[in-house]
Parts: C-alpha cells; structure tokens; sequence
C-alpha cells in the first residue's frame, strides 16, 4: 500500500495494548504465529471463501452468507475466525443444519474470535452475517463524495487487520485463501473486486444486479477488496496483449486512460525483470476523490488515489509501486505483521528497478535520493523512540497500522541496495527472481528470510554475513556503518537553483526546463520557509506553480504560499483542498494555514466547505484540529 510519500495511511484506530492472555508464551518462542489473529490454523484452517452478499445502500451494511472451505486436523473439534463489528446471525452446514457457534472475548484491536463447531465429516461452514455501520473496512460514500456526485460508492480497505470487519474468516497473512464472491448492487451500479470478473455487466436479479468474481490463485485476506459505484472501463496499452486497462467514475474516464496508458510496458518491464506476472489481467481502479489513501495493491486491480492523475503523466511511480506489489507482497507475502518490511521494502526496491527500466537511471536516482531524505527525516522523528527504526516491527499487542512510518519501505529498499551493490546487480537480480519463484502464494517471517538468504545468496558464509551486517539492518535500530546513500547531481542542481533565486536571481533566470516531479519537489523543498510577497508572485507567475496539475508539486508550493501568508495563491489552495481528499495532502496544508495568524478563519471557512467531500478517516482527524469541541463521528 501507499501512504506517506504514496503509502496509504490505513484508517486510524489508536494504539491499543492487547489483553496480557494474547501474546504471551507462542509468540517469543515462535516467530511464524500471528499474534493479531485469533485463529488457530494448526487445527482447522481457511483455504476458501464464498462470498454471497447484497450491498444496501441505505442502511450501509452487506448482508448475506460466507461459506468457508476448511482444511481440518485430524480429532479437531472448532475452527476459530476472526471478526470485528460483524452481526453474526447464524452459522449452518452446507446442508442447512446449524453449527453451534459462540464468541470469545472482544479485544480493542483484535475484535472477536467466533468458535465454530465443526460438522461431522464435513470440510465447509456457512456463516449468516451482515456488516454494520461500524465496519471499519467499509468505506460508505455519499454522492457529494465522488467525481460524478450523483450516486454513492462503496470500497472496502482490508489491509492491515480490517478484512474481518466485513468477512468473518481467519484474517492472518500467512493463512492464503481463494475466494469467490456475488454482490448484488442497485441495478444502477457495479461492483469490481480484486479477482476475475465472471460477468463484467452484472446480471440483472430483482432489486439489482449480481456480479460475479474468483480468484484462484491464494492470497492474504486483506487482499480480498470490493468497490460498488458508477464505475466505467476502458482498456488501455498497445493492444496486443490486453492485459492491462483502467475502471474509473465516467467523468474520470479519459483522464485515467491517458495517465496510465503505459501501463502495459510498465507490466513487460517488471516481467523483464523479476519474472513472469502470476495474475492474468492488471487493472488500474481510479477511486473518487475522497480516498484518503495513496494507493492500494488489491490483485488485479489496483486501487490509487485520483490524485495520481497529474494530467502529463509525471507521477507513474506510483502505479510502478502497486504494479511492484504484485511480486512483492501479492506473491510472496509478510507472515505476520512484524515482518511488513518484506513487503514494502521489497516493493520499494522493485518499483525504483521499474522506473529506472522506463525512464532511464538518472530519474531512478531521483526517486531514490528523494526516498533517502524522507527516511532521514523519519529516523529524526523516531530519535526518542529507536526501536522503532528496526525492520523487524515490534507490533506485538499494537495495531499494525497505527505506526506506520517509512522505515519498512524505504530502509528495506536501503538493505536491497546495499545487498546489489555488494554481489553484483546481475547476480542479485537472479537472486531475485529465483526469491519469487521460491516463495510464489507463500506467505514468510524475517527469520525465514535470512535462512533463505545465507542459504541462496550469502553461501552459508557467516564471515560474509558479519561483514554485510545482515542482522543489524535486520534487527537493530537506524542506519548500519555499510549503507551507501544515495546521490543524484540532477537534484543538487534543482537545489542550487532554488539558492540562487534565494539570493536574489529572478525566477525567469531558473534553469527548470524539463524538470521531473522529483526535481521540483526538491527546488520546493530548498527554498527558505520565508520569503517576500514578491517573490512568491515572481515564482508564480513564471513557473505557474499554482496551476500545477501534479499533486506534488501544487502541495509543495501551497505549504510555502501558507506560511508566507501568500494570498494570491489562497484560491489554487481552496480549489486543492475541496476537489480531493488524500490525507497525505490536505491535512499538512490545513496545519499550516491554522499556524498563520489569520489562519484560522480561513481554514473554518475552507474545512466547512470541504468536509462533505472529504473521507471518515480525514474528517476524524480533522474534526479535532478544526473544532476542538466537536466529537469524531463515524456516521458520515
Ligand atoms: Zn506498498
């Protein structure tokens, strides 16, 4: 997933320890158990899910059946899953008759376990449930919330520990899953999913339409994703092998189309590198504005942020990193939360490899020098708390997603670099490719990992290991003696430009033509925090940098204007913050103008416009900074 720079910011739930019972004894002594599920998979573990379920918009719950293929031990007697927030109403056979089921006790974070009674000889559970409002992964929009604002949407989000707030299965990374599913929506919606879409028109049933999905290939739970709106596709790419397009709002359409349309080369580029894609179709899914994430790396179908759409094609990094997911996460998975690095570091690593496969080594450099900055400030910001710089995560007893940091995405890609640049790009490209081969629909720990490594690349040299500091990129806090940083002079170009207008050169003098995103990111971010109304209206009117159609650079420029009370550029900043909801954009920038000392009107003002717009998640966090009185709410 992608938040921070493009990782998706999960929706929050603070930090809850766990009750002492639930991660004492087995997870010390064994690395593989994941202490944020309730499941025991030893006994009778998930292999399936069939979906059977109806979307209601009015009440915002999906109601209707998950039957569960088991895979069951010997003298087992219950299968335990996990829910969150479910109304359980009855578990039955196959055949009808009922399973005595009960629930354990709720935990904070982990929710509630549901003990079922397994059917004599029988392999498959059917659990009655429906979802309820207050369903975390379910993301309930209103119209007001979309592109086109004439009908509602609904998207789920599983990763990281959600998937049981909507399906009540065994909600673990390493407990792989196949699944097949029915929706039925309005008659006037579709529904997508993260699998093959059996029937892409949906077929008509009284009351709606029913889709149709499966997926056979076993992935992690928290892939399994839904999306129901006014959703369009188009296929895009060479056409020859058709395998890559995009869904999106109608309005969105062609916009999409025009973004993404190298997603095919971007797809042979990635095989080129590491192997063939294991997935068949690769889908690009533009959400409405209000998702409040970067991006998400559902199977086949990529969830990102509309603010991707930068109009010139100069944030494809970000399809790069889902498009990565799909070896690197997808395919071989994180066992537990502990071991997220895994995913993300390798992702990061694989998306740079893509990017500099596409648009050359210097623009790969770029992106990498930027990823550098952003680690370094996080490892400043975790300087009171460095254990929290380790790769492998202490999470035990927490939520997952309540510290999410750069530290698994880009120091993991910092520990892969160091790792090419020690055995040679060639060999360890093999190496690689033969990890994903390895490891395909596997889910494994960091101590897996390192014995898969000394075996595979180090040759079982302990000397060799000592010397690259395997366990201390691993295991310890910060930075290891070894690591190289990396450079780019193409930055410290845009960087000497932004002190040369500093002190003094007009904006017209810049040398800015042809610059990447990361170029302007990083004359945005040189710049000093303070400077003259003149200036900034030098700035603006030559570079047009309120107009700018690349997210990234329109919030650095807005973050400067803010500071420097720079009005004429308030109106590019109401546009920005009503037409989108990404929280890595609007919340900074909402920050900033409640610093200024006229701030604070202004900021009302916009907020009271742009609530209706924005996502659950950005309102809660918002809410508190705008109103201290008012209290979150979940209802809209
Ligand atoms: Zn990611």
């Amino acid at each position: 997933m992608t938040g921070g720079r493009i990782r998706a910011a999960c929706v929050l739930i603070a930090a809850a320890v766990l009750s002492a019972a639930s991660t004492a004894g087995r997870a010390a002594s064994d690395p593989a158990h994941d202490t944020h599920s309730f499941a025991r998979p030893a006994e009778a573990r998930v292999t399936h899910v069939a979906l059977d379920l109806r979307a209601d918009f009015a009440a915002r719950t999906l109601a209707g059946t998950a039957t569960l293929t088991l895979a069951v031990a010997p003298g087992a007697r219950e299968v335990v899953l996990d829910t969150k927030d479910l109304v359980i109403e009855r578990v039955t056979e196959e055949r009808g008759g009922t399973l005595r089921h009960t629930f354990g006790d709720t935990d904070p974070v982990r929710g509630r376990p549901l003990l079922i009674a397994l059917p004599a000889g029988g392999s498959r559970v059917v659990v009655h449930y429906r979802t309820t409002p207050q369903s975390v992964a379910l993301q309930w929009l209103t119209p007001e919330q979309t592109a086109g604002r004439k009908q509602p949407y609904l998207f789920s989000q599983g990763q990281a520990i959600l998937t049981r707030t909507w399906i009540p299965t065994q909600d673990s990374p390493g407990i792989r899953q196949t699944y097949r599913a029915r929706i039925v929506v309005p008659p006037e919606l579709r529904a997508v999913m993260s699998a093959e879409h059996l029937t892409p028109d949906g077929v008509p049933v009284p009351g709606g339409r029913a889709f149709e999905f499966a997926l056979d290939s076993p992935i992690p739970p928290y892939l399994i994703a839904v999306a129901v709106g006014d959703i369009a596709f188009r296929p895009v790419g060479a056409g020859n092998s058709q395998r890559t397009g995009v869904f999106a709002e109608p309005s969105v359409l062609d916009r999409a189309a025009y973004e993404f349309a190298d997603l095919d080369r971007m797809l042979a580029a990635a095989e080129a590198l590491y192997g063939p894609y294991r997935w068949g179709r690769y889908d690009i899914l533009v959400m409405p504005p209000s998702f409040p994430f970067g991006g998400m790396e559902n199977p086949r179908l990529t969830f990102v942020s509309p603010t991707a759409l930068a109009g010139d094609r100069s944030l494809t990094s970000l399809a790069a990193h889902e498009l990565a997911h799909s070896w690197s996460g997808n395919l071989v998975t994180n066992a537990t939360w502990r071991d997220f690095w895994l995913n993300e570091g390798f992702t990061t690593y694989f998306q740079n490899r893509i990017m500099e496969q596409l648009y050359g080594p210097e623009r790969a450099q770029m992106l990498a020098t930027i990823e550098r900055q952003e680690l370094q400030e996080e490892l400043d910001r975790f300087s009171g708390t460095p254990r929290q710089t380790a790769l492998y995560a202490d999470v035990q007893g927490q939520d997952p997603d309540a510290n999410l940091s750069a530290v698994p995405y880009d120091k993991g890609a910092a520990f892969l670099r160091m790792l090419e640049l020690h055995v040679g790009r060639e060999r360890f490209d093999a190496w690689l490719r033969s990890y994903f081969e390895r490891h395909a629909f596997g889910s494994i720990t960091t101590p897996q990992f390192v014995e898969d490594l000394r075996a595979t690349l180090l040759g079982n040299d302990a000397a060799l290991e000592r010397e690259l500091r395997i366990r201390e990129w691993l295991f310890e806090p910060g930075l290891p003696g070894n690591d190289t940083p990396p450079t780019s002079p193409t930055l410290e170009r845009a960087a000497a430009e932004a002190r040369r207008f500093a002190d003094g050169s007009p904006a017209a003098s810049l040398q800015t033509e042809g610059w990447a995103t990361q170029q302007w990111q990083r004359f945005l971010a040189t710049l000093p925090e303070r400077l003259t109304g003149a200036q900034l209206a030098d700035l603006d009117a030559t570079l047009h940098l309120s107009e700018r159609g690349n997210a990234e650079v329109l919030f650095l420029w807005l973050r400067l204007a803010i500071r420097n009370e720079y009005k004429p550029a308030y109106a590019s900043l109401e546009r920005f913050l009503t037409s989108q909801g990404r929280r890595k954009f609007v919340e900074p920038l909402f920050k900033a103008l409640l610093d200024t000392p006229a701030g604070q009107t202004e900021a009302r003002r916009i907020y009271a416009r742009a609530r209706p717009l924005y996502h659950t998640s950005a309102r809660q966090a918002l809410d508190v900074l705008l109103d201290p009185s008012s209290r979150p709410s979940r209802s809209h």
